[in-house]
């Protein structure tokens, strides 16, 4: 077997590993983990450490790890059929399984479900049929696309660009141009602190009709958001957000995309974040919690709307010029069917809500009055910690100081696994939906520990 220190040394000359310090990792300033194993919320590692992992990989070991059923699944199918393309009417019995029982749990209007790999493929496909849907309709003009800052779509060219994160920008000559971005929707960072939700919503409306004004609504294509807010800082919604950014959208006869790659196939307590806010998508995004990582996989699912102009334009075009290798890996779809069977079995939606709220009521009780925590904030198995120099004029700490960082590092230090959000000093949490209480127990006291140790 290698020695942790040969794996290492291989680590820091060979690998480029993505979102991470370049030259700190090279030059051996940057922590390296080797990871060995996972069972249950737990993983550990080459150097002995049980670590519990309060955000699930990155948001997407929803069914927890070390599940034989699925390891199983993959197994069998690898060994009977271990590829063969989704072009051109061609399928397994694994995919088309996997495509009925997504759509057996999408909203009712939804149509078809196309698969891909991640989230970032998933919503580069989603542009790509917004555009086609009107060249079909003979609109050409009505191409740009509208984000919010703060939103996460992922890392491609125009995910990146739709991506609301400065740090996704910076030097690659991000954001393309069809790109807009609008006010997030969240309230912890109003303009005003004299608004109520209700007022903070018809502000986010408001600089939403304006921006759709000045460009001109037959220029927008469509509105992309995540249902909550993910990694630009785990944001619920104010009240009311939803249905009134959806009427906007109506009006203008501008399509709504809902990237639920973080939300979808039940973190927030419900099948879908469209179901929870009574949200009507033309297009969804899903990936994590379709394989809860089990074998990468994505879901592009498509509305009756969206589709019935696809199959008109393939009438008078021709084949859909669109498609990956992988779509549709029957060793991803065999990993998608088992884990959402898991999810059904073990009423991990149910435990989401139930779990997740008891999560954020134990955090709340245990941190909600620190004079570093301005919010303690959650929806289903989501909650954040938003930490502040001052919780009465709601200063921040200056970025410089790295105060979430530090109290993450902390936490790791005593065994739990969270994250400090990419902008604003907020910690993170999106446990496996099969959390227990004694685990969000265990998850809040380390949390409450060390926000003691860094910040008294
Ligand atoms: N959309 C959302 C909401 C996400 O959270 C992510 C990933 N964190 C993506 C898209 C991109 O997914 P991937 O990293 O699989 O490309």
């Amino acid at each position: 077997m290698l020695t942790n220190d040969q794996l290492g040394k291989w680590d820091r000359e060979s690998f480029f590993h993505p979102s991470t310090h370049l030259g700190q990792f090279a030059r051996g300033e940057a922590p390296q983990r080797i990871v060995t194993g996972g069972e249950g919320v737990y993983i550990t590692d080459r150097d002995g450490n049980r670590l519990l992992d309060g955000f699930a990989g990155l948001y997407c070991v929803n069914v927890g790890y070390g599940r034989q059923e699925i390891a199983e699944a993959i197994a069998a199918q690898a060994r009977e059929l271990s590829y063969y393309h989704a072009y051109a009417g061609h399928g397994s019995e694994a995919s088309i399984t996997l495509a009925k029982m997504v759509m057996d749990r999408a909203p009712d209007h939804m149509a078809r479900v196309y698969f891909g790999l991640g989230g970032s493929d998933a919503n580069e496909t989603n542009i790509k049929l917004v555009w086609y849907y009107n060249n079909i309709l003979g609109r050409p003009e009505k191409k740009k696309i509208i984000s919010r800052w703060r939103g996460y779509h992922g890392s491609g060219l125009m995910t990146g660009s739709l991506t609301g994160l400065e740090l996704f920008h910076k030097k690659f000559d991000l954001p393309l141009a069809q790109v807009i971005h609008t006010e997030a929707p969240y309230y912890f960072r109003r303009p005003d602190t004299a608004m109520t939700e209700a007022d903070f919503t018809a502000h986010c409306v408001a600089e939403l009709e304006a921006l759709i004004e000045s460009e001109g609504p037959e220029t927008i294509a469509a509105f992309i958001g995540e249902p909550v807010l993910g990694t630009g800082g785990i944001v619920p919604p104010p009240e009311g957000y939803w249905p009134a950014i959806q009427a906007v959208l109506d009006k203008h006869d501008i399509l709504l995309i809902a990237d639920e790659v973080v939300t979808g196939f039940g973190r927030l307590g419900s099948m879908f974040g469209s179901d929870h806010y009574g949200i009507k998508p033309d297009l969804i995004t899903s990936a994590k919690g379709l394989t809860s990582a089990y074998a990468p996989l994505s879901a592009t699912i498509v509305g009756q709307r969206m589709w019935d102009v696809l199959m008109q334009g393939t009438d008078e075009y021709g084949v859909l010029g669109h498609g990956w290798t992988y779509s549709a890996h029957p060793i991803g779809a065999a990993a998608g069917i088992a884990n959402l069977k898991l999810i059904d079995e073990l009423g991990l939606v149910q435990n989401a809500a139930d779990t997740g709220a008891y999560l954020a009521q134990t955090m709340r009780d245990a941190l909600g009055a620190h004079a570093n925590v301005g919010e303690v904030r959650g929806e289903g198995m989501l909650c954040a910690v938003e930490l502040v120099a001052d919780r009465d004029s709601r200063r921040f700490f200056d970025a410089s100081e790295g105060k979430g960082a530090k109290v993450v590092a902390a936490m790791l230090e005593r065994g739990v696994i969270a994250r400090a959000m990419p902008q604003g000093d907020i910690l993170g949490f999106a446990p496996p939906l099969c959390l227990t209480r004694a685990e969000a127990d265990e998850i809040v006291s380390v949390t409450a520990d060390a926000v003691e140790a860094v910040l008294g």
